[in-house]
């Protein structure tokens, strides 16, 4: 079965957006993933249709009422659904890698995409919410952070990607940075190919790109090489 994407937004109209091209849009065009959208908003139940209030303490700005959105929850992701239910939130776990597949392994995943503020505490407990971050620093919305996790999930769902290998040797895979890539020209404002790319020794070919990914991984990010070398 597909993978299936419920997102829960007040803004449903800014999907499938960039998801709708590429790589993910032609996956979503055969059908390798399914995308459900659901207007938070439908679910509120006064006259105004509103989704926010002003929150609890007082304080700047407005926080999604829990009641609304446990009900487009429901609606979305009904009692039984073995899928994830994750919550956009600068708070949340940061998004890796290991994440991602994982999550491409699951059936697929309910999104909650936060707005103003945020959401009230209690609907996050009681509807058992897996808050998810893309990174520190802070959006406006959670529509695209849920873009971002869904684009890293869908080009590891099977069938998605041409070259199965490619999934396999890229940066974070194998704990390090990748390597860096030359293609044609052979010569490009006077800088050439790295000679060992040229010379058609596969086993140097390797081992200088082993070297090169251990390299960068160091010098731009000593907390991966600790982590690799177990240090
Ligand atoms: N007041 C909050 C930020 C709210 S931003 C705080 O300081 O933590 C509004 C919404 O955008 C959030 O509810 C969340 O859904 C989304 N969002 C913002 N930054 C994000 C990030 N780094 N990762 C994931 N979602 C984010």
């Amino acid at each position: 079965m597909a993978f299936r994407a419920s997102i829960l937004s007040l803004y449903p109209e800014m999907f499938p957006g960039p998801l709708g091209t590429s790589l993910a849009g032609r996956a979503l065009e055969r059908g390798d993933w399914d995308l459900e959208l659901h207007q938070i908003r439908d679910h509120a139940t006064d006259r105004h249709r509103s989704v926010d209030d002003t929150p609890a303490g007082g304080g700047a700005g407005m926080v999604l009422r829990a009641d609304i959105l446990a009900l487009a929850i429901d609606a979305a992701s009904p009692a039984g659904d073995p899928r994830p239910r994750l919550l956009m939130s600068p708070r949340g776990r940061p998004l890796d890698q290991g994440r991602v597949r994982e999550l491409a392994q699951s059936p697929g995943a309910v999104i909650v995409c936060g707005r103003f503020e945020g959401v009230d505490q209690r609907v996050i407990e009681a509807r058992d919410l897996e808050e998810v971050s893309i990174g520190d620093y802070i959006l406006s919305g959670g529509e695209l952070a849920a873009m971002v996790l869904l684009d890293a999930v869908i080009r590891l769902l099977p069938g998605v990607m041409g070259n199965a290998e490619s999934g396999a040797f890229e940066s974070f895979e194998t704990g390090l940075l990748e390597h860096p890539h030359y293609t044609r020209p052979r010569e490009f404002e006077g800088a050439g190919i790295p000679e060992v790319l040229t010379s058609g020794d596969h086993a140097r070919i390797d081992r200088w790109r082993r070297e090169e990914a251990e390299r960068l991984t160091r010098e731009r990010r000593p907390d991966l090489w600790q982590r690799h070398t177990g240090e």
